[in-house]
């Protein structure tokens, strides 16, 4: 390939809303053949709301909320977002945290009130001894095979609440999937939340393999594994969880809407944070360098 008609093709991905580190990135996009796309904020649109509130017989739902709320007011993840906001419309005023600490794609804990308290997936209930009685856990299931996030809340004890929250698929994701498949490519969803949540998602949007419940560190295991298979993958997401995975891709993408280590990891990054952007990058670099071989 020629240096001149690689940087036209640049200056063209400029144009699509595409940003290309440098004109060499175009020979690695033309070999993807797998493309692992993550759910929450990347095929997703990561604004999350809290849609539903289910508590044990005798807790109160007031209660659940001012303490799971003031905990996640703390951290910065969608879900926390969430359930902070959606807990301080319904409560009111959230009271102060002690000793908070996140435990990296299982959930949040902490003092409020002076009461030890946990918002997170089940394994992190279960490092606290504790599980979900029959109803919160078919409460749970049911938000779950819906799509939806479901997290459990536990203080005093006792697992007693599960919240649930709902993001809405990117009216784009469907037809960049698409896309992606018209071009010989196959997509993978990557998701450190739930199988049930992950296939729902992946069905909405015509993804047929899923790969959930990764913790984030192990992401980029998952991109090494697929690479193992003598697959040349590109993987596309958005997140601080995300970033070593998008460096170790052959072909990293990161949305433009994300955070700023996920664009520094990337070799592309899709400006307006839409998916079909990706499937213009490939096209691209394909035609850039087809025609001059
Ligand atoms: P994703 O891969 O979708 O970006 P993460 O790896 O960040 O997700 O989180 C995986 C799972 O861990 C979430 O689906 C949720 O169940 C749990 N989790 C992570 N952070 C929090 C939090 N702040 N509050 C409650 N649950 C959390
Ligand atoms: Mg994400």
């Amino acid at each position: 390939a020629t240096p001149t008609a690689l940087l036209v093709g640049t200056g063209r991905g400029a144009q699509l809303g595409i940003l290309i580190k440098g004109p060499e990135v175009l020979e690695s996009t033309r070999r993807v053949d797998t493309v692992v796309l993550d759910k929450t904020g990347t095929v997703t649109e990561g604004r999350m709301s809290l849609v539903d509130v289910h508590v044990a017989d005798g807790v109160d739902a007031a209660e659940a909320l001012r303490l799971a709320g003031a905990l996640e007011h703390a951290s910065e993840h969608p879900i926390a977002k969430a359930i902070a906001a959606g807990a301080a419309d319904r409560v009111g005023e959230l009271p102060a945290v002690d000793d908070f600490r996140n435990e990296e794609g299982l959930g949040v804990q902490g003092l409020v009130d002076g009461k030890a308290v946990l918002v997170g997936r089940d394994r992190l209930l279960a490092q606290w001894g504790l599980s979900l009685d029959d109803s919160l856990t078919a409460a749970k299931q049911a938000a779950e095979r819906a799509g939806r996030t479901a997290v459990a809340v536990a203080w005093d004890g006792s697992a007693r609440a599960v919240l649930v929250v709902a993001d809405t698929v990117k009216p784009t994701s469907a037809e960049a999937v698409a896309g992606l498949k018209s071009l010989g490519l196959k997509p993978i969803l990557l998701t450190g939340d739930n199988a049930d949540a992950a296939r729902a998602v992946a069905a909405e949007v015509g993804i047929d393999d899923v790969i959930a419940e990764v913790l984030p560190a192990d992401k980029v295991d998952v991109v090494g594994r697929l690479q193992a298979e003598g697959r040349v993958v590109a993987m596309v997401g958005d997140g601080v969880n995300d970033a070593a995975a998008l460096a170790r891709a052959d072909l990293g993408l990161a949305m433009g809407t994300g955070t700023d280590v996920a664009i520094e990891a990337s070799d592309l990054t899709l400006v307006r944070g839409d998916l079909r952007a990706a499937v213009d990058a490939i096209r691209l670099s394909r035609k850039t360098l087809g025609t001059i071989k």
